[in-house]
């Protein structure tokens, strides 16, 4: 079976960067790696590395079980890491002004309900994991 990816990432990074980041986040973006049947007791759902200027999204999300403002989320999420950090390399995750920033995605209360409802149990499905995802 080959894996043909349903979302198209740089599509989302490039509608929300001229929207809510001025257009000045230059990263890539692009799915993580599978892990096959390894039991991560910590699921990302997406991450950013700040070496490698790359935001990565958990390939589990690439499903037509997941909402599509879910992964826009995730996206956005990451996008905010890439904008805070910018702005201050010292910046820690989740604080205020990131907060602050997240809250501007307009889908957000939508997503994080769902994720809320429905993270532990996709995940479990999907890796076995028996802890919550943490969302970094
Ligand atoms: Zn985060």
């Amino acid at each position: 079976m080959t894996l043909s990816y349903i979302v198209d990432l740089q599509n989302i990074f490039d509608y929300f960067n001229p929207i809510f980041f001025n257009n000045a986040l230059h990263c890539s973006i692009r799915w993580g790696k599978r892990y096959n049947k390894l039991r991560r007791r910590i699921i990302r759902l997406g991450s950013f590395n700040t070496k490698t200027n790359t935001i990565r999204i958990n390939p589990a999300l690439n499903s037509d079980e997941i909402p599509s403002y879910v992964i826009r989320y995730v996206v956005y999420h990451e996008m905010a890491h890439a904008w805070c950090l910018n702005i201050d390399p010292d910046m820690r995750f989740h604080n205020g002004e990131f907060k602050q920033k997240e809250r501007l995605f307009p889908e957000f209360d939508q997503a994080r309900k769902w994720l809320d409802e429905n993270k532990t149990v996709f995940f479990a499905k999907q890796s076995g994991c028996r802890v919550w995802p943490l969302f970094r």
